[in-house]
């Protein structure tokens, strides 16, 4: 066992604050890696703050962080795919059990006994739970380290591995075409990089969002139109008319007015995990025969084809990088939605 400099949370209502955590020294399957950038995530300050309670209840001290990118240090006897150097990157998961039936079908999100980056029970016994990547070091499973294109910015990759396997998945899932209307709600850190993915598979990409001002943003970032979703006559103007809608919003709220937009057999996907439950009548799904359907970030394969698939179209996050000892402002600002999309740690702050 090591020690590795990391910000943690020592309750819902503390602010992050530096401290030393332990990290397991590698085994003959890890790979230990120094972290370079994390981006910010908003599932990171749901679980700070245990805004999760009922379903993933926050264990304290909490070190966040899913949007790892790094380099290697060490690597275990049995690593052959990675050597001290590379630059890697770690997402949501860092193990899962490798033999269910999900995991056979390269779906290890959905594995019974996945190992989350942040929060899970750790089964190495370093500590209680899993200590995430506001820190300097850490080490995974080399079944759960990804290889990023070396033509990608690493403060702007860093988010791929959550922001962007997130919205990346569903549109893969649900076959996100040329010649589709999709729309994305919600332009954040998911949402912009929903923008990005939709435009680059050739779909007629439509951003909704509640804020006026992220319009010219929007269009830059690849959106064919803009709709301003408190604008009941644009919402009119469209309804009916969606192949597809990606939901990233972050906060409880009607989900009918979305669900109005799609045309017949069409599907909303809600990616977005807020506290509080949504409303939901009915008739926004009976009419129309329309889908509701939910998506948790994607598998180990596809995160790195998804990763590929940004080193081919030259996609990153459009990120602010901040110093480790910013997070707490980057917090206030991130539920003002005052970031243009995303922040990106540097660990170089924490040296
Ligand atoms: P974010 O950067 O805060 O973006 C959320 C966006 O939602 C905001 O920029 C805003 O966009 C919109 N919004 C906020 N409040 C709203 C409201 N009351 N009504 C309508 N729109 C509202 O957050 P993020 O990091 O992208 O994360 C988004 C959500 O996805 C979070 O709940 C996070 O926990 C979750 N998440 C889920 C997964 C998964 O696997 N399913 C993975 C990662 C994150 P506009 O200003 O454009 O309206
Ligand atoms: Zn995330």
């Amino acid at each position: 066992m090591y020690q590795a400099k990391a910000f943690s949370a020592a309750s819902a209502s503390s602010a992050l604050a530096s401290d030393t955590i332990p990290r397991r020294d590698a085994t003959s399957r890890d790979v230990q890696i120094e972290i370079l950038f994390c981006g910010v995530c908003h599932s990171d300050l749901h679980q700070v703050r245990d805004e999760w309670k009922e379903a993933m209840p926050t264990v304290y001290p909490c070190v966040p962080g899913h949007e790892i990118v790094g380099k290697v240090t060490a690597v275990g006897s049995d690593v052959s795919k990675f050597k001290e150097g590379d630059i890697v990157a770690v997402g949501c998961l860092v193990d899962s059990d490798h033999d269910c039936p999900m995991c056979q079908k390269d779906l290890e999100m959905l594995c019974p006994n996945g190992v989350f980056t942040y929060n899970s029970p750790d089964k190495h016994g370093t500590a209680p739970v899993t200590y995430g990547g506001y820190s300097n070091s850490i080490v995974v499973d080399k079944d759960f380290v990804l290889s990023v294109p070396e033509n990608l910015d690493l403060a702007g990759a860093a988010p791929l591995l959550c922001a962007g396997i997130t919205t990346y998945s569903p549109m893969r899932q649900w076959n996100v075409e040329a010649g589709q209307k999709v729309g994305v709600v919600g332009l954040g850190g998911l949402g912009h990089m929903g923008v990005k993915f939709a435009h680059a598979m050739g779909a007629h990409t439509v951003m909704i969002t509640t804020s006026p001002e992220k319009a010219e943003d929007a269009e830059r970032l690849g959106a064919d139109e803009v709709i301003i979703s408190k604008d009941a006559n644009q919402m009119q103007k469209h309804a009916m008319s969606f192949d597809f809608i990606l939901n990233t919003v972050a906060a409880p709220h009607d989900l009918g007015m979305y669900l109005n937009l799609l045309g017949a057999d069409s599907t909303m996907v809600l990616v977005g995990a807020p506290d509080k439950p949504h409303d939901l009548n009915a008739f926004g799904l009976l009419f129309g025969r329309r889908r509701l359907a939910g998506s948790l970030i994607g598998g180990i394969a596809e995160t790195q084809e998804m990763l590929d698939f940004c080193g081919e179209h030259n996609i990153t996050a459009d990120v602010e990088t901040i110093a480790m000892q910013q997070v707490n402002e980057a917090y206030e600002r991130l539920l003002k939605s005052d970031v243009k999309y995303r922040f990106s740690i540097d660990m170089e702050s924490l040296k």
